[in-house]
């Protein structure tokens, strides 16, 4: 059952603790791309500028990644700038060049149209919006947002939200938006808004998802070499919406194994610069981390 995702397609500039990295292909619908690639058929909509030449094309080909939807136009291509903290933790936005994103309109394919899942990656809520009034009745729509969108388009964002599934955001994200800074409450807050699912990424120190069921603690994989954190949440998100479109049901037990599946996908993503980790990995690989993570969170209570 494919999915349909908009989302930026980017050149990021990052500066880790390990090195640096300058224009090299980001985005959050690149990363969501490749990492929901392993489970389904992707249908892309996002925009790129004439300087996205064919080295970049390349990373996204051989693949189940239908490029109909991304637009090539007249200027330069979205680019991100950003530095991390000493404990990879934390990141500093240096700058952020919309670029071609400014007029983008995003203008959905007629087959891309009945896409049972759609993603609706981190961009502005008021094009996330044009994208939802295009499609058909989707089963399953996830969407991700940032605090450039909480700061600037929080209208937009309420009447979003309204419409979505499920919301992935990290725990400063999820703060922000609720103005709440016990987690709990701010799950509850955003729920309250929408999303019948939350889930809230911590980074190394993994997920929280509230759903009617309750609530489920994933932890992160845990990574000995971080090169670059950039785009681990939207390869989370490729993971779980990946997931979720193959298995094509959202019971508790299947919305579990879409969050580790999520956080399995994004501890590879962090072992290298941009999407390079993803471009080499296997389904064997991936399979076999996967089931790592029942004894990671496993105990026996006697
Ligand atoms: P993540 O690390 O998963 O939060 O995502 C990082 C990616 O988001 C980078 O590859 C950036 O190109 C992209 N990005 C950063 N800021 C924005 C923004 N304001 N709108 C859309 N994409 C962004």
């Amino acid at each position: 059952m494919s999915i349909l995702v908009v989302g930026s397609v980017a050149f990021d500039t990052v500066e880790t603790p390990v090195g640096r990295a300058e224009k090299v292909l980001g985005g959050s619908a690149s990363f969501f791309s490749l990492a929901a690639s392993f489970f389904e058929s992707v249908n892309l909509v996002g925009v790129v500028g004439r300087d996205f030449g064919e080295e970049q094309l390349a990373c996204f080909a051989g693949r189940d990644i239908d490029l109909e939807g991304l637009e090539r136009v007249e200027g330069e291509t979205f680019h991100w700038g950003g530095r991390y903290a000493d404990d990879l933790n934390s990141r500093e936005t240096l700058f952020t060049h919309l670029n071609v994103f400014e007029s983008f309109k995003p203008k959905i394919p007629e087959r891309y149209r009945t896409s049972p899942n759609v993603f609706l990656g981190n961009i502005d809520p008021v094009l996330q919006l044009e994208v939802l009034d295009q499609v058909q009745e989707p089963r399953l729509v996830a969407c991700d947002t940032m605090n450039f969108w909480i700061d600037g388009r929080l209208e937009a964002l309420h009447e979003l939200l309204n419409r979505v599934d499920v919301l992935l955001i990290n725990d400063s994200e999820a703060r922000q938006l609720s103005g709440e800074s016990n987690l709990v409450k701010a799950a509850r807050a955003i729920r309250a808004l929408g999303p019948r699912t939350l889930v809230i990424k911590k980074g190394e120190h993994g997920a929280v998802t509230f759903s009617d069921e309750g609530c489920f603690i994933a932890a992160a994989f845990p990574v000995e070499d971080v090169v670059d954190p950039t785009g681990a949440g939207d390869t989370f998100a490729g993971g779980f919406v990946g997931y979720l479109a193959a298995a094509g049901t959202i019971d508790d037990a299947t919305l579990r194994r879409a969050v580790i599946m999520g956080s399995t996908l994004a501890s590879f993503s962090v072992e290298a610069f941009s999407v390079e980790r993803l471009l080499s990995l296997t389904r064997d690989e991936i399979h076999a981390r996967f089931r790592v993570f029942k004894h990671l969170i496993d105990f026996d209570p006697l």
